[in-house]
């Protein structure tokens, strides 16, 4: 059901973007966290989010981080993608230290090496999803041209199964298709890990897997996933579970019966033929 056809197919099946001997040959670790601590401070309140983490993720992995609200999932994540850095403890990041990078270093981590799916999608509405999709690489060093950008836009767009819909603006898509262009815009820059809060928690369930399903074709071609989720059958998708509370890491376990997406997709009847997949 998620076969990408035509362009899509040639984007899947494309060696990533110059690099990609390099990161075929890559093994091992793409994050090790290192006895991390985050402790917030307001006025005279001190809010210990996360106390004493050690995390290792290999590359190619897709990583559930499960746990009730307030246990510092969203913490951990906002270190994870060098938007906030850890006040004490040590983060490698392909093989990098960025524990102590300055704002603008973490920013430039950030644009080459990480992609970023939010549970509210965050598009810039009034502007298509072409432009939305084209935003991160006017971030980048490169400098390609009006036409590059567009055919590297519509391209990604096409992988998660948006042909046609380049010229649409958010309020012109459901929301399974918004977040598609999230995804899409995550995607553009090559990035080693891909980072999801929460990205089916403003999606029915039937959109939720789909969603999973591009997870899953992206996991399949070597991206590395970390999705926060409290939704256990979400979490399933995974093919790892690491579980927070208070601050910890709780539990850590690979999932042993793994759904896939397009299995379960095939069991729920489709409610409306317009969902283009
Ligand atoms: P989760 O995402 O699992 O719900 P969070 O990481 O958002 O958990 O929060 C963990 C703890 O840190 C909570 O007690 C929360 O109130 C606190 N916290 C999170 N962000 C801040 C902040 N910017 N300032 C102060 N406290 C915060
Ligand atoms: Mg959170």
């Amino acid at each position: 059901m998620f076969k990408p056809r035509g362009e899509a197919a040639n984007v899947w099946h494309r060696p990533r973007s110059g690099r990609s001997t390099d990161i075929d040959m890559k093994n091992g670790e793409v994050v090790k966290l290192t006895d991390v601590y985050k402790t917030y401070r307001t006025g005279d309140v001190e809010v210990q989010a996360v106390r004493g983490v050690s995390l290792e993720i290999q590359r190619g992995e897709f990583v559930a981080l499960m746990g009730a609200s307030g246990s510092g999932k969203s913490t951990l994540m906002n270190i994870l993608g060098c938007l906030d850095r850890p006040t004490s403890g040590r983060y490698l990041l392909d093989d990098a230290d960025v524990s102590a990078l300055d704002r603008d270093r973490l920013a430039d981590i950030r644009n080459h090496k990480l992609g970023f799916v939010f549970q509210s999608f965050n598009l810039l509405p009034r502007t298509s999803a072409r432009e939305n999709v084209e935003l991160p690489l006017l971030y980048g060093t490169h400098r390609l041209t009006h036409a590059q950008l567009r055919e590297k836009a519509d391209a990604v767009l096409a992988s998660v199964g948006l042909a046609g819909r380049e010229d649409h603006h958010p309020s012109q898509l459901s929301g399974g298709q918004q977040q598609r262009v999230a995804i899409a815009r995550a995607l553009v820059n090559d990035p080693e890990v891909v980072l999801a809060d929460e990205p089916t928690g403003n999606l029915d369930s039937r959109t939720s897997v789909e969603i999973m399903g591009i997870f899953q074709q992206l996991n399949e071609r070597g991206i590395t996933i970390i999705m926060v989720t409290h939704e256990q059958d979400i979490a399933a998708y995974a093919r790892r579970n690491v579980v927070m509370r208070d601050g910890l890491i709780l539990n850590d376990f690979n999932v042993t019966r793994r759904l896939d997406a397009a299995t379960e997709l095939a069991k729920i009847a489709p409610i409306d033929s317009q969902v283009q997949v």
